[in-house]
């Protein structure tokens, strides 16, 4: 495997609660993937959001990555430390933004934003600040879901880029860093309907986007997905071994004579055989 310093894949968790399979699962393949041509891996905690920042969920999820052999290449980045990149993007955007005065109960019967704060360019207290976004038309390329044009207008309207309470929108924030030195993201279909709005929030600062590959996401028998809200069990890290054979088999890639096999051998067999096209369309249901 020839080495590609150039090339940066990342894991990007937020820190609500411990990692389940589901998380493990994008852990893995975002690693794989980017080990396999020769590049870097990164972790990235997605902190913004101290409200929702469970006590000790960072070390829990750097614990498990670590039982796991998944060993970010570069220093972790905290966003909850990234504060003044946010904020310069959000200046660069400013001629693109305005403020929006209006509460949750005004905008929840449109199913987007009406745009009523359009012409607001003022800046004033406890407002929320909103991209417009008119009538761009955006392709995303994917490298699972092929390529989508989205009229950014239609369906999602101008969007949120600073909350009421002064903190970073999650587009925002995740376009910057992004955007960055990141060249590729794989990450879960659940995240896909944000790409076209963090895909914009680029263009406009003139930042050049990652590849992106989205994986179908893990659910229980029923269709819905695992996570916290869902009572996802963590990871268990006395399980590495076990854990990492599910989860290749999870993503179509089956570990042959899984007897006796250490979490490093199963981490260069992943790499080694590593197929974004294996990856199933649909993950078979979890079960634990
Ligand atoms: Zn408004």
């Amino acid at each position: 495997m020839h080495s590609n310093q150039n090339l940066l894949g990342r894991f990007a968790p937020s820190p609500t609660g411990p990692l389940h399979m589901g998380s493990l699962i994008a852990a893995v393949a975002s690693y794989c993937d980017i080990k396999q041509k020769g590049g870097r891996w990164h972790v990235r905690i997605d902190d913004l959001d101290p409200p929702r920042t469970a006590v000790n969920a960072c070390t829990s999820i750097l614990q498990t990555l670590e039982a796991h052999g998944l060993i970010s290449d570069l220093p972790i980045i905290y966003q909850s430390q990234r504060i003044t990149a946010y904020r310069d993007a959000l200046n660069q955007l400013m001629s693109y933004a305005f403020f929006c005065t209006c509460s949750r109960k005004q905008l929840e019967h449109f199913p987007v934003y009406p745009g009523t704060c359009r012409n607001n360019k003022e800046r004033l207290e406890n407002t929320s600040i909103r991209l417009s976004v008119g009538e761009q038309k955006l392709a995303c390329h994917d490298l699972v879901l092929g390529t989508q044009e989205h009229e950014l207008g239609k369906v999602f309207g101008d969007f949120v880029i600073q909350r009421k309470d002064g903190l970073t929108s999650y587009n925002l924030a995740t376009a910057v860093d992004d955007a960055q030195e990141i060249t590729h993201v794989i990450r879960g279909q659940d995240l896909y309907p944000t790409t076209p709005i963090q895909l914009l929030i680029m263009q406009r600062l003139k930042l050049s986007p990652p590849t992106y590959g989205h994986i179908p996401v893990l659910t229980y028998g029923d269709g819905r997905k695992l996570s916290k809200q869902t009572l996802a069990p963590a990871i268990d890290n006395g399980l590495a071994t076990s854990n990492l054979i599910k989860v290749f088999t999870y993503l179509g890639m089956p570990v042959p004579n899984t007897d006796e096999w250490t979490v490093e051998q199963l981490l260069q067999w992943g790499i080694g055989n590593w197929d974004l096209s294996k990856v199933p369309s649909k993950l078979r249901p979890y079960s634990a």
